[in-house]
């Protein structure tokens, strides 16, 4: 009985940290796309899929949640234009697989309907029309590394140079 007790606890308190997280991004939160430079072997552009999050730096701290909540995501500071404004730290997530994985399921369970929800709704049917029509053209995108929060091309094992390096030692 206590396992199951503590059991229920849990879930009811990451449901609870789920809509708190997901109320904050229905404030601060931005789903969008973004043209490369980056092409495709038939000449047409990559489309980025950004999700990110932007909050004053002080509170930072519900950014690293939702990134310990995902799984992914990096989060940089941006040092503010005037002197009188607050830094912002941004938690960004530009990945596809980080988006199938969290992104997408995160958003559907735990953000409720405004017009945030209505914004995720048309930008994942827009990430999965993108993905389709890159199949139906034989474009399949480049794999991207495994290594959580990492998104760049990879090189050997499911790992990018970098990643790669580190896990081989050479
Ligand atoms: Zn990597």
């Amino acid at each position: 009985m206590q396992e199951v007790g503590s059991s229920i606890l849990l879930s009811s308190t990451l449901r609870t940290v789920g809509f708190t997280l997901g109320g904050v991004i229905a404030g601060e939160g931005s789903y969008h796309t973004v043209a490369t430079s980056s092409r495709f072997r038939d000449g047409s552009p990559r489309r980025r899929f950004v999700f990110q999050l932007a909050m004053a730096e002080r509170d930072r701290p519900l950014l690293e949640a939702l990134r310990g909540v995902l799984g992914f995501g990096s989060i940089h500071v941006q040092r503010p234009r005037r002197p009188h404004h607050q830094p912002v730290a941004v938690l960004t997530i530009a990945s596809r697989r980080a988006h199938h994985a969290a992104t997408i399921p995160f958003s559907e369970r735990f953000l409720l309907p405004c017009a945030k929800r209505r914004q995720f709704e048309r930008w994942r049917d827009a990430l999965l029309a993108y993905e389709r029509d890159l199949v139906a053209r034989g474009l399949r995108g480049r794999s991207r590394c495994s290594a959580p929060g990492c998104d760049r091309p990879v090189r050997g094992r499911g790992l990018c140079r970098r990643h790669y390096y580190r896990a081989t030692g050479y």
